[in-house]
């Protein structure tokens, strides 16, 4: 789950990590407001869920609070395009209002997870503000790293390493090294996935600060940091996302023009796979989870046919924890209530394997039946024709 940057920073700044002094404004009054403690000489950015904002004219530096105010009425409800939003941008509904930073230089700092290390990696660059990917294909020896140990943290020589690696300032090296710290116990803390800070700057007056920020956390540790779940902003989702995540759906939309619906996730990556191999595109992965009720499998028909693209539906259940008579009827019921208009191939194995082909075979709806995954993958492809 990601949250926007004046959140990031509020927790940022709980763990004594260095950020411009700010706040957000909903509208250009609440702006110039808070641009008044800084004497009219603000940034003035917009909050999306993106980044990519300042060469898309999303960050704006202003001199005086009729600056603030005309840049608040330029960027609130505009839509913004970054090369992160996709073609169609995102609207901005709120603006983060901070003190202007004299800057210096602009370097890197991030937090991943390492998969294959099992551990947090902490990766720095003196390539501040510029896309991390970006450095990482053109010069990867300017991204330096260290990896965590979870039993002692990140510990202060290795701060320090990073610090020297990018070549912060020797005099700024410590207060460099003490961000980099707090910086790691806001990531641990709250569970997060990922933590970018693009750019850490120093400045004129020998500060080191984050700013920009962006934390990402880890969705199955959000039952413990319902502070944090509270900050989600569901207008910066797909509703698509949203829908299916309301019914404890896992959905991930693709570009292909088969939607599929499945129990299980490794089951789903298998039926990708197999309509792959056969010459189709799966449209979507969407695991409906061990119990496919009926109102699940109507949901998970409704998203999926919400995607233009789905040319027909490819159902594969295992009915193990679930009966496959049940799941029939679940899918014969949404079928009917979504009045569903395109091809639909549905593969059932499992337990009462044999009373659920019979639901659908005389539903009078066309369902088409297969009795293996390959069968029901080819079914499908020629469907969508
Ligand atoms: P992003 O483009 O979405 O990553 O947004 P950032 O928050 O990283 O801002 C983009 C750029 O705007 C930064 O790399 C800075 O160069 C510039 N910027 C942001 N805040 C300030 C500021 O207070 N002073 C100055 N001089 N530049 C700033
Ligand atoms: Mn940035």
């Amino acid at each position: 789950m990601n949250i926007h940057e004046y959140q990031a920073k509020a927790i940022l700044r709980k763990y004594g990590v260095a950020v411009p002094d700010g706040e957000v404004a909903f509208s250009a009054d609440e702006a110039v407001k808070v641009a008044e403690r800084f004497g009219g000489r603000a940034v003035v950015k917009a909050q999306i869920h993106a980044g990519g904002r300042g060469k898309a004219g999303g960050v704006k530096l202003a001199k005086s609070l009729d600056d603030v105010r005309g840049y608040a009425d330029e960027l609130l409800g505009k839509t913004l395009v970054t090369h992160q939003t996709g073609p169609e941008g995102k609207v901005v509904k709120r603006l983060l209002i901070e003190s202007l930073t004299a800057i210096q230089k602009e370097y890197y700092i991030g937090l991943v997870v390492d998969r294959g290390a099992g551990r947090v990696v902490m990766m720095a660059s003196e390539e501040g503000g510029m896309e991390i990917e970006e450095v990482a294909a053109h010069s990867p020896e300017k991204i330096v790293r260290e990896t965590i140990d979870p039993a002692v943290g990140l510990r202060p020589f290795q701060a320090r390493r990073l610090a020297y690696a990018i070549h912060i300032p020797g005099e700024l090296v410590n207060k460099a090294a003490a961000f980099m710290s707090a910086l790691y116990r806001a990531f641990v803390d709250n569970d997060c996935a990922i933590a970018e800070i693009n750019p850490l700057v120093v400045t004129g007056d020998g500060n080191v600060l984050a700013l920009d920020a962006k934390l990402n956390f880890d969705a199955n540790a959000l039952y413990r940091h319902k502070d944090i779940l509270a900050l989600r902003d569901l207008d910066e989702e797909d509703p698509r996302d949203v829908e299916a995540s309301r019914f404890d759906l896992t959905y991930i939309a693709l570009h292909g023009n088969i939607g599929c619906l499945v129990n299980g996730a490794g089951l789903a990556m298998a039926t990708m796979d197999t309509i792959k191999f056969y010459g189709g595109e799966p449209a979507n992965f969407l695991d409906v989870g061990g119990g496919a009720s009926e109102e699940k499998v109507t949901e998970a028909f409704k998203i999926i046919l919400s995607d233009s693209g789905v040319k027909g539906i490819l159902v594969n259940i295992f009915g193990g924890i679930m009966k496959c008579d049940i799941i029939a009827n679940a899918v014969v019921a949404a079928s009917r209530q979504v009045e569903l208009d395109r091809p639909l191939v549905v593969r059932l194995e499992g337990t009462n394997v044999e009373l659920g082909k019979q639901i659908l075979q005389t539903s009078g709806l066309k369902i088409a039946s297969a009795d293996s995954l390959a069968e029901a993958a080819q079914k499908i492809i020629e469907l969508v024709k």
